[in-house]
């Protein structure tokens, strides 16, 4: 590659931020992302929101995700490998991404990569938020959501005022088919089977980053503040 060409792809690549984030279900990914994007303006794509919503739609694509999603099971790589590049791929996530709950499986992270690079483009980090498994069960069996605004609550952490009520519409509160106990440690099993390989994958490229979730969710953002802002001054230097 000639001296040029290098400087353009490196011009290219600095002023993006292109994140994904690790972890296991509710270790925080998605309080998280709400303060990142808050941060840095990055489009969020979250593949079990856009999942949810699709259920919620009733379209094909949400018809073929309720199944596996009830069950704690993956949807097939292709299908939601298609989902995400076409929104990576998308005006909107030109300057960066921010993933959450996707790359899953080795094979995904593999479609991410060629993806990227078929692009000239790649992963500026992978963001590890660990929690051990018996907090993941004790976060994610409390979780209450509103059927109508959406908005989460946790019986022992953040309880509505009045109780199976949301505050702000007064709407019922539910639990989630997958954050039912035994669903839980179903999702569990599957992160360790199925997505955790993937650390392997980032600690080789030298992108990982690893934050301790069990620490507030106010320490861990500042912690990954912190990291991304010493990240763009490597990627300047
Ligand atoms: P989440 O809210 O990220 O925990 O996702 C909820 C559910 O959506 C998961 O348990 C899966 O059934 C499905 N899902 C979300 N992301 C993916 C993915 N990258 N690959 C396969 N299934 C996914």
């Amino acid at each position: 590659m000639s001296a040029t060409a290098r400087g353009a792809t490196a011009k290219k690549t600095v002023s993006e931020l292109n994140l994904i984030l690790l972890g296991p279900p509710g270790a925080g990914k998605g309080t998280q992302a709400e303060r990142l994007q808050d941060d840095f303006h990055l489009p969020y794509i979250a593949t079990g929101d856009i999942l949810r919503s699709a259920v919620r739609e009733g379209t094909q694509l949400g018809r073929q995700a309720k199944e596996y999603m009830d069950k704690g099971e993956l949807m097939p790589d292709e299908v939601i490998v298609g989902v995400v590049l076409e929104r990576i791929a998308s005006d909107e996530a030109r300057d960066g991404f921010l993933l959450d709950g996707f790359p899953r499986t080795a094979e995904q992270g593999r479609a991410l990569d060629s993806a990227l690079v078929d692009v000239g483009r790649r992963l500026t980090a992978a963001l590890l938020i660990d929690v051990p498994d018996d907090e993941v069960v004790r976060r994610l069996s409390g979780r209450r959501v509103s059927v109508k605004s959406g908005r989460v609550y946790h019986v022992e952490f953040d309880p509505p005022k009045h109780e199976g009520r949301c505050d702000v519409d007064g709407s019922r509160l539910v639990q989630r088919e997958d954050d039912k106990p035994e669903t839980v440690r179903h999702r569990l099993e599957v992160y360790h089977r199925m997505t955790e390989p993937l650390i392997k994958h980032y600690e080789d490229k030298g992108i990982l980053r690893r934050f301790d979730g069990a620490r507030s969710a106010t320490e861990v953002h500042d912690h990954i503040r912190a990291t991304i802002a010493t990240l763009r001054l490597e990627d300047e230097l």
